[in-house]
C-alpha cells in the first residue's frame, strides 16, 4: 500500500483565520491532541518571528509526543546577508525541534515584484539557508510558495528552484498553491513536470480560495506527492487550507493509501471538535465526516430505505471516523423516524404502535404550531416520554405572572429610567402547590429566577444548571409584533449540555415552555 505523511499547520496557517487566536497553552493541548491523532508532522509556529511562538517552542520541548514530529516555520535568508548571520534562520536552527520548514519563492514575478532581489539571489538565497541548517543536522522542507502560478508564468524557473533546492540537500519540497486558484488538473501536470526533473519526494500544500483544497491535494497525492499539508477542519488564512478531516478518510477510505492508523481514524471527529473548542469556534455541523449533520438523515423516505439497506444514502460507516448516523426529527418525519429515535434514546420499547402514531401526530400538530425539535432533541425526548401512559412529571406548571416595569429612580436626580421585571410562578410538585416571587434582569431571567426558587426546594441539585444560550425566532408567515416566537434555549450542568424549545404567539410564554423543558430533562436524567 503506497502511503502518505500528514502534516498539520493548524498552528501557523490555521491561526491566520480571521478570528482564531490561540494561547501558548492551546497551542500545546492541541499538538498533544494531533499527536494522539497519529499525525506525523505539527508545524508549531515563526520561533523567529514573534515571542508568543518562541516560548511554544521553549514549553514544547517537554511535550510527551508519541506519534509526531514539531517542526519549525520560517523564511529563507534575506537578499544580500549572509546565512551565518541571518537571526531568523538562528533561531530556527536553535527551537529545539529536528525538522524546520523554510518558505521561500518559485514564481518569477513574486521574486521580481514583492521580494524586489534577482532571479539569480533567490535562488542563492534558497541554497544557502537549506545549506546551514543541513549543516546543524537538521531535515528541512521546502515550501515553494506560488509554485502553481509561477509553474504557468515561469516553469523553467519554478522548476530551477526545485533543482537547486534538492541540490542543496532539500528532504521534501512542497508544492504551493498559495493563492489557491489553481484547477486540479493543472495541480497534476505541474506535478508530473516537477517529478521529471527531481526525485526528492514532493508535497503539496493547497489553500481554499477556489473550493478546491481538498479535491487539489487528493489530485496531487494522485500524481505521485508523499506530504500533504493542511490544517484541521481546514482552518487558514482568507478561505482557509486543505482541511485535513476530509482528507485523510479520503486517502485511506476511499484511495486505500495508508497515513494513519484505523484507530487514529476513529479519533477524527473528536479531534475536529476539541481543537474547534480550542479555537473558540463553534464546530460547524456541515462539515463532511466530522459534522454533527454529516450521517443525519431528515427525509422520511430516506430514513425509510437506510432500515432496509444501511449504506443507501451515506458514503462510509459513520464510525470509521467517530462520527455516527442520527435521526432527525421534523414535519418531514414518518413513523420510522419517531421510532429510530426513540431507539437511540433506548425508550422504544415502551411506546407500542398506536402510541407511537399518537406520538407523530402530535410531533405534527406541534410543528405546525412552531416548534421544531432537530435542534431541540431534549424537548423531542421529553415527548417521547410523555406518550408513555406511566410516565409522571417530577412537577408541572400550574401559572405564572410577569410584570415588566419602567420607572424613574427616585435616588438619582438625573432622569435615570430602570426597567424592572418581577415573576411570579406557581408549581406542582407531588401534591404540593408552590407559589414563588422573583426579580430578574428582564422578564425571562426573572421566570428563570422564580422557577428555580420553587424547584430547588425539592431539589437542590438544579443549581448546577445554567442556561448558556438563548436564541429567539420570529416564525415566517406572520406579520410584525404579532409574529408567533420560537425560543431555542441550551443548558448545561457543566458535564452535559442539551437544547429545548418552547413556541407560542408570546415570547414569554415561549420561554417558559422551554425553560420549563429544560429542567424536566435535566431531572428525569437523574432519576433515570
Ligand atoms: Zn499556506
Amino acid at each position: 500500500m503506497a502511503s502518505v505523511q500528514i502534516y498539520d499547520t493548524v498552528l501557523r496557517d490555521g491561526t491566520q483565520r480571521e478570528g482564531i487566536s490561540l494561547s501558548v497553552v492551546d497551542k500545546l493541548h492541541i499538538a498533544q491532541k494531533l499527536d494522539e491523532l497519529g499525525i506525523h508532522f505539527i508545524e508549531g509556529g515563526w520561533p523567529g518571528s514573534n515571542p508568543k511562538d518562541a516560548e511554544f517552542f521553549e514549553r514544547a520541548r517537554h511535550l510527551p509526543l508519541a506519534n509526531s514530529a514539531l517542526v519549525a516555520f520560517g523564511s529563507t535568508r534575506k537578499p544580500k546577508t549572509k546565512a551565518a548571520t541571518d537571526v531568523n534562520l538562528q533561531a530556527l536552527a536553535n527551537a529545539g525541534v529536528k525538522v524546520i520548514t523554510l518558505v521561500a519563492k518559485s514564481s518569477e514575478l513574486q521574486v521580481t515584484r514583492v521580494l524586489e532581489t534577482t532571479l539569480d539571489e533567490n535562488l542563492s538565497m534558497i541554497a544557502d539557508s537549506i545549506t546551514y541548517l543541513k549543516a546543524r543536522g537538521l531535515s528541512v522542507f521546502l515550501d515553494a510558495e506560488h509554485f502553481f502560478d509561477g509553474f504557468e508564468s515561469n516553469s523553467a524557473y519554478a522548476l530551477h528552484v526545485l533543482e537547486m533546492a534538492a541540490q542543496a540537500g532539500a528532504d521534501c519540497l512542497i508544492l504551493c498553491d498559495t493563492r489557491g486558484g489553481a484547477l486540479p488538473g493543472e495541480v497534476m501536470a505541474a506535478i508530473e513536470a516537477a517529478r521529471k526533473v527531481t526525485t526528492v519526494p514532493l508535497g503539496i500544500h493547497a489553500h481554499n480560495d477556489s473550493e478546491l483544497a481538498v479535491a487539489n491535494t487528493l489530485a496531487a497525492v494522485r500524481a505521485g506527492v508523499s506530504q500533504v499539508q493542511g490544517t484541521i477542519n481546514g482552518y487558514g488564512e482568507r478561505c482557509g487550507n486543505a482541511n485535513l478531516c476530509s482528507v485523510i478518510p479520503a486517502l485511506k477510505l476511499k484511495m486505500g493509501i495508508d497515513c494513519i492508523t484505523d484507530a487514529q481514524l476513529t479519533k477524527l471527529t473528536e479531534v475536529s471538535h476539541y481543537i474547534s473548542e480550542e479555537a473558540n469556534l463553534a464546530p460547524d455541523p456541515f462539515l463532511p465526516y466530522v459534522g454533527t449533520s454529516a450521517f443525519s438523515h431528515k427525509a422520511g423516505y430516506h430514513v425509510a430505505a437506510l432500515s432496509k439497506w444501511i449504506d443507501s444514502y451515506q458514503h462510509i460507516d459513520p464510525a470509521q471516523v467517530g462520527n455516527k448516523k442520527r435521526v432527525v426529527v421534523s414535519e418531514l418525519s414518518g413513523r420510522r423516524n419517531i421510532l429510530q429515535k426513540a431507539e437511540e434514546l433506548n425508550i422504544a420499547s415502551s411506546l407500542t404502535a398506536e402510541k407511537t402514531q399518537k406520538l407523530l401526530e402530535r410531533v405534527k400538530l406541534l410543528e405546525r404550531h412552531g416548534f421544531q425539535y432537530e435542534s431541540a432533541e431534549a424537548s423531542f425526548e421529553l415527548l417521547v416520554h410523555r406518550a408513555k401512559s406511566d410516565y409522571k412529571p417530577l412537577f408541572e406548571l400550574v401559572d405564572f405572572l410577569v410584570v415588566v416595569e419602567r420607572r424613574r429612580r427616585p435616588s438619582t436626580r438625573k432622569n435615570l429610567e430602570e426597567m424592572l421585571s418581577e415573576a411570579m410562578v406557581k408549581v406542582r410538585v407531588g401534591t404540593e402547590i408552590i407559589h414563588t416571587v422573583s426579580e430578574g434582569s428582564g422578564p425571562v431571567n426573572a421566570l428563570d429566577q422564580a422557577l428555580r426558587k420553587a424547584l430547588l426546594q425539592f431539589y437542590p441539585g438544579l443549581a448546577q444548571v445554567k442556561l448558556v444560550d438563548y436564541k429567539v425566532r420570529i416564525l415566517e408567515g406572520n406579520v410584525g409584533t404579532e409574529s408567533r416566537v420560537r425560543v431555542l434555549i441550551e443548558s448545561s450542568d457543566g458535564i452535559n449540555v442539551w437544547q429545548t424549545v418552547g413556541s407560542s404567539n408570546d415570547i414569554i410564554e415561549a420561554s417558559w415552555l422551554a425553560l420549563a423543558d429544560s429542567m424536566e430533562y435535566w431531572l428525569l436524567k437523574q432519576n433515570s
